[in-house]
């Protein structure tokens, strides 16, 4: 494998405040509060050889075939329980939306550009029957995002959710913005809303939209996050219930008329990333509308 050099990195927020509440990476990891991930300093399963996992299924696929990745673009990787850079095997297919996303991402945010990813991991062998896109190197879990102690976003709803006030607005608007626009790159986007094991990233994968951007199907992780961006970023005071109701159609309209797109969400592909891409924007100040 690689070798890494980790680099020092600067005080963020995010970490004082884990710091102070307790919640550092090694007690987390300790507690057993993350899923299996991925070692990135070792092949697949080391993780779970280390909890003492008896028996390991054969892997999905030849870990050797993933190659190994440091960055998407400009934004290096690190390991978001030990804060140092990393490497992670990525399906080549996977680590291309990825790099979509990146450029997305910084062409519809005020942010500069995006030098650092904090991440759980993308391949692993979980030995669920292959069930997860982790897999296959296809799915990649987001702590965070930076330039230098810039914050982008935080997907560590477990730390920000104690926070008040300005503090807590502002870290929640920027999560559902990072969310519409991942939700746009990958149907397949979990949240914490989904359950309690994405309490601290977000999980994107491609097995729904593969090489291509998403559609809206109003699956139900799809409808929990419309719900959370009408609320949250557009102010609409919606009902967040994951059952896509009278409600969701009316504020989700409402948003397409204030945009300009006017219509539905469910009238084309076009009005669902019109919608994510508008609210990627109005969730980090790029545009008020
Ligand atoms: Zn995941």
């Amino acid at each position: 494998m690689p070798a890494h050099t980790p680099a020092p990195r600067p005080n963020r927020s995010i970490d004082r405040r884990a710091l102070l509440g307790g919640l550092t990476a090694a007690g987390l990891a300790a507690a057993g509060a993350s899923p299996a991930y991925a070692n990135p300093r070792g092949s697949g399963p080391v993780g779970d050889e280390r909890r003492g996992t008896a028996r390991l299924a054969a892997a999905c696929v030849t870990e050797t075939s993933l190659p190994y990745q440091s960055s998407v673009n400009s934004a290096a990787l690190y390991y978001e329980p030990t804060n140092a850079a990393a490497s992670f095997r990525f399906d080549s297919t996977m680590h291309s939306r990825l790099r979509v996303w990146q450029t997305f991402w910084d062409a519809n945010t005020p942010y500069p550009v995006m030098t650092s990813i904090d991440s759980y991991g993308a391949y692993v062998n979980r030995n669920d029957g292959c069930v997860s896109m982790h897999n296959y190197g296809r799915a990649f879990d987001i702590a965070s995002a930076w330039t230098g102690g810039t914050r982008h976003f935080t997907a560590r709803y477990d730390i920000w959710k104690a926070w008040t006030g300005t503090e807590l607005t502002n870290v929640r608007v920027q999560y559902w913005a990072a969310a519409a626009s991942l939700h746009m790159h990958f149907a397949h986007t979990l949240t914490y809303l989904y359950n309690t094991a994405h309490h601290n990233h977000f999980h994107v994968d491609n097995a729904v939209s593969g090489s291509g951007l998403s559609s809206l199907s109003r699956s139900g992780t799809q409808t929990w996050s419309v719900q959370a961006m009408l609320n949250y970023v557009w102010g609409k005071g919606t009902g967040i219930d994951g059952v896509w109701g009278a409600q969701t159609t009316q504020h989700s309209d409402e948003v397409l008329a204030r945009i300009g797109k006017g219509g539905s969400l469910t009238s084309s592909q076009s009005h669902w990333h019109a919608f994510l891409t508008a609210t990627t924007r109005k969730g980090t100040g790029m545009q008020a509308y």
